[in-house]
């Protein structure tokens, strides 16, 4: 049976808590973030300007309409600077019902060095949130964000912001915050890795059967993990690195120059067809400098 739909009251109260969480989490400092819940009748609660997440009260939500035009709130308090960039969540998403946008220090760091998370890695990142791509970098409350953000958004649930932070969208507010906690837990965990100097991959075979446990467990998702990143984008899919590798679960991912290379447990080496024209593109780029010289 569905849920009854939380009151706006009790949105309120929850917004004050995800805030509150946000806050104590580190996921914001001072102003950043912000918060925002569809309400029945096509309009919107969200957290206003100029506020401490970690300090909000219910009162201070202020209702807007899909356009973003302010319908109630205190006097004074206006919607938050990033409203565009929620309203195109919500405009390309019917089944989105909460957006949390936050600047969670480890996540944001990948986002600045331009590295998306989308190495298949974790089972339970691959289930729930697949790839967590980056959008391209837009000015922050400017159109140029929200048209960065909304391509990517028809697709994930998660994302990066280049040199910004990142954005979860979720089916109610609780879902969306802990897709930012997932985002971030995700990232530090790359960080150890790759801090330790290997990373083994789940193959593409596997990732295949943990699609499929996606179905078994209702795990709602807008796209689908590509089969193979080189399939492109029609029917729209999400990328995941996942090395094809048939047989095996984890493939060791090492390191070679610029390319990365699967290594499979026989010794074989397995390339990409994209990391071998970096390879032959490598090669090419060498001899024609020695050729120069
Ligand atoms: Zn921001």
């Amino acid at each position: 049976m569905p849920q009854p739909l939380p009151s706006e009251d009790q949105l309120r109260l929850d917004i004050v808590e995800v805030g509150r969480r946000l806050w104590a989490r580190g996921f914001v400092a001072s102003n950043d973030g912000n918060i925002s819940v569809r309400l029945p009748g096509d309009r919107l609660l969200m957290t206003p300007t100029s506020v401490s997440k970690g300090f909000l009260t219910p009162e201070m939500m202020v209702v807007t309409d899909l356009d973003g035009r302010m319908l109630s709130g205190e006097p004074g308090r206006k919607p938050s600077s990033e409203i565009l960039m929620h309203l195109v969540a919500y405009r390309q998403r019917a089944d989105v019902h909460a957006v949390v946008h936050a600047h969670p220090p480890q996540a944001t760091g990948f986002a600045v060095a331009g590295i998306p998370l989308d190495r298949a890695v974790l089972a339970e990142v691959v289930t729930t949130l697949g790839s967590i791509p980056i959008a391209e970098y837009g000015t922050p409350s400017t159109p140029e964000l929200s048209a960065s953000v909304e391509p990517y958004v028809r697709k994930h649930d998660a994302l990066l912001l280049a040199n910004h932070g990142a954005l979860a969208l979720g089916k109610d507010l609780f879902a969306a915050y802990y897709k930012m906690e997932t985002i971030e837990h995700f990232a530090r965990i790359s960080l150890v890795t790759r801090l330790l100097g290997r990373e083994h991959l789940l193959s593409r075979e596997e990732v295949g059967r943990l699609q499929e446990l996606r179905g078994t467990y209702g795990i709602a998702s807008p796209a689908p993990v590509c089969p193979d990143p080189a399939s492109g984008d029609d029917p729209p899919c999400q990328v995941l690195q996942a090395p094809s590798a048939p047989g095996e679960r984890l493939v060791l991912d090492a390191a070679v120059g610029r390319a990365r290379v699967a290594i499979g447990n026989t010794g074989e080496i397995q390339l990409t067809y994209a990391e071998l024209t970096t390879l032959i593109e490598g090669a090419v780029r060498h001899l024609t400098a020695r050729t120069m010289a």
